[in-house]
C-alpha cells in the first residue's frame, strides 16, 4: 500500500493516508492554496486550519511600519487642534 503525505506549511502538522483514499476525504478540513507565479510556475501550499493559513498570509503581506502610522496620528492631531 502506497502512502501519501501532507504537511501543514504553517505548523508542520503531518498527515499520512493511503493513496487509494480520496484526497478530499484524507485531508477533510484542510486548505490548499495555489500561488500562480507565472508561466509554468505554480507553488502549492497545504494548511491544516484557517488559523494556520492566516498566520502564513500575515507573513506574506508587507506590514506598514509602526513609526509611519504614528506620524500620521500626530499630523491628524495637528489638523484637528490647529
Ligand atoms: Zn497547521
Amino acid at each position: 500500500m502506497k502512502i501519501g503525505r501532507a504537511i501543514c506549511y504553517s505548523c508542520g502538522r503531518k498527515v499520512e493516508f493511503p493513496l487509494e483514499e480520496l484526497l478530499c476525504r484524507a485531508l477533510g478540513g484542510w486548505l490548499a492554496v495555489c500561488h500562480l507565479k507565472g508561466l509554468q510556475s505554480v507553488d502549492h501550499y497545504n494548511f491544516c486550519s484557517f488559523g494556520c493559513l492566516q498566520r502564513w498570509v500575515d507573513t506574506q503581506v508587507p506590514k506598514i511600519p509602526e513609526v509611519f502610522l504614528k506620524s500620521l496620528e500626530r499630523k491628524n492631531d495637528k489638523y484637528i487642534n490647529g
